[in-house]
């Protein structure tokens, strides 16, 4: 007997980000991420980086028009509900994501990244302002580490208080929920929601092991699990376990900091 194939639909989610030669961050931590949990990647590379484990040797931004083609290309044909964008490279690039955003009703998670761990700028310094005054009041969500949330907010953001303060300023700027990560602070991640104005704490521990691509994993695992119908908070708990097995599961690669491993 043949069997039917099921029904079921798989979310199809969609990442806006930057490739990594050395396969640990990026485009790469993102579909790999997506596969573990599940749903279907797509993606539109913003930037292709030659980069390892020591750090960023050199980027090469594609067009604005290359970013919002491969947007375009998935965003007419699949139905994609839930996005998430990294690395954006310059102001033309951020500009014309928050166009395709607003035009195809994504429901966007930020990762507002700004340089890699090991070195490496991949966000211009001018277009931080752009990111917060043009992309950010249409997204979801943003999941900045304190490094992160202290150049959205001009602060320093080096303990759990300092995250508060910084959550609410960058609420202020138009995002419905921000979740201040705290693989920097006390491993604990801050969800911060607009409209409720609560705060919520998801408590975590320091693993020890690979950490290269951990923020880009986690705010892709963010978005499959919203894909997949969980509520933020559930989302966010079940993301924070994926990325710290994640890092207890690397195995070393290169001579640098050995990227995290979501498959297992
Ligand atoms: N490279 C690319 C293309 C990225 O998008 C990112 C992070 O978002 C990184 C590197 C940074 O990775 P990490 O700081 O985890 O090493």
């Amino acid at each position: 007997m043949t069997e039917k194939p099921l029904k079921v639909k798989t979310p199809i989610v969609l990442t806006i980000a930057g490739s990594d030669s050395g396969g640990g961050a990026g485009i790469a931590a993102d579909l790999k991420t997506f596969a573990a949990l599940g749903v279907h990647g797509t993606c539109a590379i913003t930037s292709v980086t030659a980069q390892n484990t020591t750090g960023v040797l050199k980027t090469f931004d594609l067009t604005p028009e290359t970013v919002a083609s491969q947007i375009e290309a998935v965003c007419t044909d699949m139905e994609v509900r839930w996005a998430k964008s990294g690395m954006l490279a310059s102001s033309e690039i951020v500009r014309e994501v928050a166009k395709e955003v607003r035009k195809h009703e994504l429901s966007l998670v930020l990762d507002p990244v700004i340089a890699a761990e090991a070195g490496g700028n991949l966000l211009r310094k001018e277009a931080l302002s752009i990111l917060a005054e043009e992309l950010l009041p249409f997204c979801k969500v943003t999941t900045p580490n304190a490094s992160e949330a202290g150049a959205l907010t001009g602060m320093t953001v080096k303990t759990p208080e300092d995250a508060k303060v910084a959550a609410r300023k960058i609420a202020d700027l138009g995002v419905e929920a921000v979740i201040v990560t705290g693989g920097h602070l006390d491993a604990t991640d801050l969800i911060y929601e607009a409209d409720s104005e609560t705060f919520t704490r998801v408590p975590g521990t320091f693993v020890k092991g690979g950490t290269h691509g951990t923020g880009c994993t986690y705010s892709a695992a963010v978005t499959a699990f919203l894909a997949s119908g969980e509520d933020l908070e559930e989302a966010a708990r079940k993301a924070k376990k994926f990325v710290e097995q994640a890092i207890l599961r690397s195995r070393p690669a290169g001579r640098g900091v050995s990227p995290v491993n979501q498959l297992g």
